[in-house]
């Protein structure tokens, strides 16, 4: 059932009052009937009012989601059937591709240019690689040495699933969470974040387009402290995965301690990009840009500590100073806009508090450090900011700050700067700009990160594992590495004697 058949551009989707939740097949308003306003971070303007899901809400939606997995066609659906719907997915998203792209930079702010080119594509491209393996979940045959025992292995989906996505890439989270998990048999309810709900919802109208039997994914937008929690404490879940901060991946495992809910965390970063004196010297400045601004720095993986070599120390940092300064911000739905606004006023709040705290504890910005001024300041714009005289102990050097700021260091050995590269509570990813095939090869070993990257940056593929070391969180997202994560695994003995 769409929730409104008209729905192909964004205005049609937005004159929905309010837009709804999607639970059990039907979309509805919230049991308290509340709802909450999204707000277009270009303008400070609301967007539109959504259903506000709470712990009823919820209640409902696991029930529905419990049904869905028990009974009715999706338990029944062969692996190729489960296939056939989430490749329909993608050629849904694919023919919607416009209208999820202005969606998701009106509601998040990021370039439309890149919502066009990276977000709507990669998550179509999601949904086909895991079509591709719900017909490839096999077990194994165990050659116990029991005399006269048959033994195998089946992968068997987890159950009901709690998936709780952020605002950062909010399409795209919810293909990384959704496509896997359905491509298992799973049954799912998802919570987009407060501040980015709509294109999950629009997606759900495309999932119950697609076939999806009804259940089998429930949509509730709402806030983390009523219905993410929960979510993370039902007793009916099987299994959540959570993407967001460090901090609240925590009270997610606490949360999710009384069933001993399987959980999976894709937490936060403070990420090392290393630059080789006998790198590439223009090509990795502009890596370093695209690893620290891309999507305004609010990526878990931003290259958000750059390490530069001292021989090449100031040529690195007047490089990106100057094509810091020449970066066109402007409102996300402008095609020229290279730097939008972050996502929320107190995203703006946390990035400004950093700032302040970096030049208070001695660090100096070579550019930016500021608010954008003129027809940009009832957004929530913050110019690039580039910080010189940081040191590894400073608070900007050590904490996720998830916005256009970066910090820029010196080192004089490879030794010296993969100890210091570690020195973090964090380990997603980390990166490496050299020519030297012996130094790729011993930093790539040295990284305590789940991700390195050479000479290049943010790069991320259906097919290839990513997650963090240390409190970056556990567990795998894409590639063969997820569907550890939303299968389990029976062994059968079959006595032949
Ligand atoms: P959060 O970690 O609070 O939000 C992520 C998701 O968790 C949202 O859906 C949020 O809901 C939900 N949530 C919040 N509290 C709870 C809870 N107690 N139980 C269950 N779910 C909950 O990130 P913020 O939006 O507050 O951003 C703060 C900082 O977190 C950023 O500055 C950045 O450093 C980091 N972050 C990291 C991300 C990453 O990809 N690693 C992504 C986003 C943020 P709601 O939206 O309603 O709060």
């Amino acid at each position: 059932m769409a929730n409104i058949e008209t729905a192909t551009t964004p205005s049609a989707f937005l004159a929905q009052h309010p837009i709804k939740m999607l639970i059990g097949g039907q979309w509805v308003e919230a049991a308290s009937g509340k709802t909450f306003d999204t707000i277009n971070p270009s303008t400070g303007q609301v967007l539109a009012k959504v259903a506000q899901a709470e712990a009823e809400d919820i209640d409902r939606a696991v029930a529905a989601g419990r049904r869905a997995f028990e009974s009715g066609q999706w338990p029944k659906l062969t692996p190729s059937q489960r296939g056939r719907l989430l490749w329909k997915v993608a050629d849904l998203i694919e023919q919607h591709a416009e209208e999820l792209a202005e969606l998701e930079t009106l509601d998040n702010g990021k370039p439309i240019k890149y919502s066009r080119l990276v977000d709507v594509p990669l998550t179509a491209d999601h949904f086909r690689y895991f079509a591709g393996w719900a017909t490839k979940l096999e077990g194994e045959t165990i050659p116990v040495s029991v005399p006269n025992m048959f033994t195998y292995t089946l992968r068997e989906p987890m159950g009901v699933v709690g998936q709780i996505i952020p605002w950062n890439f909010p399409l795209q989270m919810a293909s990384w969470k959704l496509a896997p998990a359905l491509a298992c048999g799973n049954t799912v309810v998802l919570k987009p974040a407060e501040q980015t709900p709509l294109t999950a919802l629009r997606l759900g109208e495309l999932i119950c387009e697609a076939g999806f039997p009804d259940g089998v994914v429930n949509i509730l937008p709402g806030f983390g402290e009523t219905a993410g929690a929960a979510l993370a404490a039902h007793p009916g879940v099987d299994k959540i995965a959570f993407t967001g901060s460090t901090e609240v991946g925590k009270k997610i495992v606490h949360a999710s301690a009384d069933n001993l809910k399987k959980v999976t965390l894709e937490l936060g970063g403070k990420s090392p990009n290393i630059i080789f004196p006998d790198a590439d010297l223009k090509f990795a400045v502009r890596g370093a840009m695209n690893a620290i601004f891309f999507n305004q720095g609010q990526v878990c993986t931003a290259g958000s500590r750059l390490f530069a070599h001292k021989s090449v120390y100031d040529s690195v940092l007047s490089g990106m100073t100057d094509l810091a300064r020449k970066m066109n911000l402007g409102p996300g739905i402008d095609p020229t806009t290279e730097l939008g606004p972050l996502v929320s006023q107190e995203q703006l709040d946390r990035v400004m508090n950093y700032i302040a705290i970096g030049k208070r504890e001695g660090a100096t910005p070579t550019t930016g450090g500021e608010r954008a001024e003129g027809d940009l300041a009832q957004g929530y714009f913050v110019k690039p900011t580039i910080f010189d005289r940081v040191a590894d102990d400073m608070t900007i050097a050590r904490e996720e700050i998830f916005g256009p700021v970066v910090v820029v260091m010196p080192f004089e050995e490879v030794e010296e700067v993969a100890a210091r590269a570690n020195q973090s509570i964090y380990g997603l990813a980390a990166a490496v700009w050299t020519n030297d095939v012996k130094k790729v090869h011993k930093m790539v070993a040295a990284l305590k990160a789940g991700v390195v990257w050479v000479n290049t940056y943010n790069q991320f593929d259906a097919a290839a594992p990513f997650g963090g070391y240390k409190q970056s969180g556990y567990g795998r997202e894409m590639g063969h590495a997820v569907l550890d994560a939303y299968t389990q695994t029976k062994t059968a003995w079959i006595n032949l004697r």
